[in-house]
């Protein structure tokens, strides 16, 4: 069998469903067989054609074994189809980058496993292997990493290569089974007793040679390509933080399950607000007299109205207001709070009357002097 053999719809060959029982199979091969033979069409070449198909169809899925590398295959392909001798997308065929993301061996081997055929299986090739983990990094407006955004992420990696589908043949060929190693891709040496297993050299382990290389890929299966994938990056995440997403990484091969994926986040920082865990921050300008006499003053927060906060008469210069339930999403789904830190403007171009009101607080509050305690304090250090 070829790679090619594995794009072939044999249940649909056969005109039966993928769930057919052995018997059903069997009496749709008699019926099309009899209806396709040649000898019953006059050597029409259609038909003889048409009857080659069905038979291979049915010499794979009559036989239990073939039939279960054959489905498992498939499944394992998932869309990926390669046009014979044309370049992946011409023609209107569909390739599926999904499936481009093995970390290892990558189609190739899943193709050797099946042409060695050897019973047992326990090949360098048959094992199951969980796809590897993938990292990659975004970066998100300040407000999307507060409520949460799905993100359009591209992801390059090194899969099979497209025009030899991973097998590292050139089109038309198929890659052989090792005849150092028979497939295994070890080399076992006894050594006084000893039995040392090491990977094969003519194979490097793959359990596979190729005689005639692919073009593309010099024989190597691998290919560089890339994928766009949507991933949830949840609510309340901070500049720097990594989020897995389970299952997103590179493909499994062989059954094997999908690695995951990691994103490094990083947020863009805002105009206006600034993080601290999970509390928004922002400082509000204030007069002295606002500060001095107490006022209501307005605080903006982030993607909201508004909101008016008391400021008692008194109030020091850089004063911490808590608005709460203004913050970030926590992980328990409570919010935050919205920390406003108040800092006195100084009026410079002030107009007559505001400078003589001035001068009257200063004579107003003459007397002791602020930095006396401070003079005091840096002369006994
Ligand atoms: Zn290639
Ligand atoms: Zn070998």
């Amino acid at each position: 069998m070829s790679a090619k053999d594995y794009q072939k719809d044999y249940y649909k060959t056969l005109g039966v469903p993928k769930t057919a029982t052995a018997a059903e199979i069997k009496k749709s091969y008699r019926e099309l067989a009899r209806k396709w033979h040649p000898d019953a069409n006059k050597g029409s070449a259609d038909a003889e054609e048409r009857f080659k198909e069905i038979t291979e169809a049915y010499n794979v899925l009559s036989d239990e074994k073939q039939r279960k590398e054959y489905d498992d295959a498939r499944s394992m392909f998932g869309g990926f189809r390669v046009p014979a001798g044309g370049r992946p997308g011409a023609g209107g065929t569909t390739f599926d980058l999904g499936d481009l993301f093995g970390n290892g061996e990558g189609l190739g081997d899943v193709l050797g496993g099946i042409f060695r055929n050897r019973p047992g299986g326990g090949t360098a090739a048959s094992r199951a292997r969980r796809g590897a983990d993938v990292e990659t990094e975004t970066t998100l407006p300040f407000g999307d990493a507060i409520d949460g955004a799905t993100v359009s992420l591209r992801l390059t990696g090194e899969g099979p290569c497209p025009d030899c589908g991973g097998t590292g043949a050139k089109s038309g060929t198929v890659p052989k089974v090792c005849p150092d190693c028979h497939g295994t891709g070890q080399q076992s040496k006894n050594l006084g007793g000893f039995g040392l297993s090491e990977p094969c050299k003519t194979c490097r382990g793959r359990g596979l040679v190729v005689d005639d290389p692919c073009p593309s890929c010099s024989g190597s299966g691998r290919a560089m390509s890339s994928r766009t994938i949507q991933a949830r990056i949840p609510a309340g995440v901070a500049d720097g933080q990594r989020i897995r997403i389970p299952g997103k990484g590179a493909p499994g091969e062989r059954g094997g399950k999908a690695g995951d994926l990691y994103v490094r986040v990083h947020v863009k920082p805002h105009g206006v607000f600034g993080r601290s865990g999970d509390n928004l921050t922002v400082t509000v300008p204030v007069t002295i007299t606002e500060l001095a006499l107490g006022a209501d003053i307005k605080v903006p927060t982030h993607r909201g109205p508004a909101v008016t906060v008391r400021v008692k008469p008194g109030s020091a210069n850089g004063i911490v207001m808590s608005v709460a339930g203004r913050g970030v999403r926590k992980k328990d789904g409570t919010l935050g709070d919205l920390r406003a830190t108040l800092e006195v403007t100084v009026p410079h171009d002030l107009n007559s009357k505001a400078k003589s009101a001035l001068e009257d607080l200063r004579i107003a509050t003459a007397g002791a002097d602020p930095r006396e305690e401070l003079l005091r304090r840096a002369r006994q250090e």
